[in-house]
């Protein structure tokens, strides 16, 4: 009986966050709330990174989206519902542009660029680091989000964990895909000495989930699957900030 009304309790409490987040959401419709929070450096944060920008725009749709603009889209989706629950978060970028310094080669501003977000990484002393991207492979059926992990912390591992988890439960059913521990090509993971993951959220060379990860509502969602599987994974470890 007890557990039975810790069940009913703990629902309508995931109900309850669940309607204020979109409740908040919605009054923030078509208007960029997503800044660079000022905050201490020595309290925890969550940095979110919308990943290429600027003349890096990631990979490109068959119908001209960019992976960049999506990810950017989304980010600042994550960072709305983020601080809605109470987290500091801080974002990497929060407009089209790329963060590297403009120099004469696009090479080296995407060289500078990445080194600019690993630096921003290792500015904060407790941080989890999500970054945000899109899918793309030439088969076209391949689809649903899916989760890397940096090797060099226990705990990116089980942050990835949790938020693949959250988004098959609560949004992507039918995703089998699990998560993956990042080589060498995802530099940022590759390096990172704090907790940092990477999002993929969707394959935009799949023309169905293109249009779900254009659509608004659908990247609201993708944002709180994200948002629960970090409270999921915090809960667990029983170091959980802002409430
Ligand atoms: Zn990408």
């Amino acid at each position: 009986m007890r557990e039975r009304i810790r069940i009913t309790v703990f629902c309508v409490y995931v109900l309850c966050l669940f309607s204020f987040i979109m409740f908040s959401l919605n009054k923030s419709d078509n208007k960029v709330m997503s800044t660079v929070n000022p905050v201490n450096k020595n309290e925890f944060v969550i940095i979110v990174d919308a990943g290429h920008g600027g003349s890096d725009g990631g990979a490109v749709a068959s119908d001209g989206t960019f992976e960049s603009v999506l990810n950017l889209q989304i980010a600042n989706k994550l960072n709305d519902v983020l601080s809605a629950v109470g987290f500091n978060t801080y974002m990497t970028r929060t407009d089209d542009n790329s963060i590297g310094d403009s120099s004469s080669t696009i090479r080296s501003e995407k060289v500078s660029d990445i080194h600019k977000r690993m630096d921003i990484m290792n500015s904060f002393e407790n941080c989890i680091f999500v970054s945000v991207h899109q899918n793309f492979y030439p088969g076209v059926s391949s689809w649903g989000t899916q989760v890397f992990y940096s090797g060099n912390n226990n705990e990116s591992e089980l942050i990835a964990r949790s938020v693949q988890l959250s988004v098959s439960d609560l949004i992507q059913n039918d995703n089998k895909r699990t998560v993956k521990k990042s080589g060498s090509e995802i530099y940022l993971l590759y390096r990172a000495e704090k907790p940092a993951i990477l999002v993929e959220c969707g394959f935009m060379s799949n023309k169905n989930e293109l249009e779900k990860l254009k659509n608004d509502t659908y990247q609201k969602e993708i944002a709180y699957s994200i948002t629960n599987g970090i409270i999921n994974y915090l809960t667990e470890k029983d170091v959980l900030y802002g409430f």
